[in-house]
């Protein structure tokens, strides 16, 4: 449990914030505490199915590529095992996984080009 800095009240609130996700005032004396990120869309359990177009590409090999898919509104850090580029339409099916060097990732045994 984060505390003011400034009086040690434990009494903070949290308000949306455009580029930081959310900012965390003290609500006894006012002062900023910290900045609380952006909330995450929660991720289901279980084989799941994604379109989209890859618009970011961070690592890509022969037999791998990392990045992010944009589907109809969310934007999905994923990792498949097989070779794609920028601008390239894909069905990804798999898993979310927290990855503890990456974090939460979208995992897919399965990815297809949509023509
Ligand atoms: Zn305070």
């Amino acid at each position: 449990m984060a505390t003011c800095f400034n009086c040690g009240s434990a009494n903070l609130t949290t308000s949306p914030h455009p580029l930081h996700g959310t900012r965390i005032d003290c609500a006894d004396c006012g002062r900023f505490v910290k900045w609380g990120g952006k909330p995450k869309p929660p991720r289901p359990a279980g084989e799941c199915t994604y379109t989209g177009k890859l618009i970011k590409v961070f690592v890509a090999t022969d037999r791998y590529t990392a990045g992010i898919l944009k589907a109809s509104g969310d934007t999905i850090k994923f990792r498949t095992y097989s070779h794609w580029e920028e601008g390239d339409i894909l069905t990804v099916s798999g898993r979310w996984i927290d990855d503890p060097k990456y974090g939460v990732q979208f995992d897919a045994t399965l990815a297809m080009r949509v023509k």
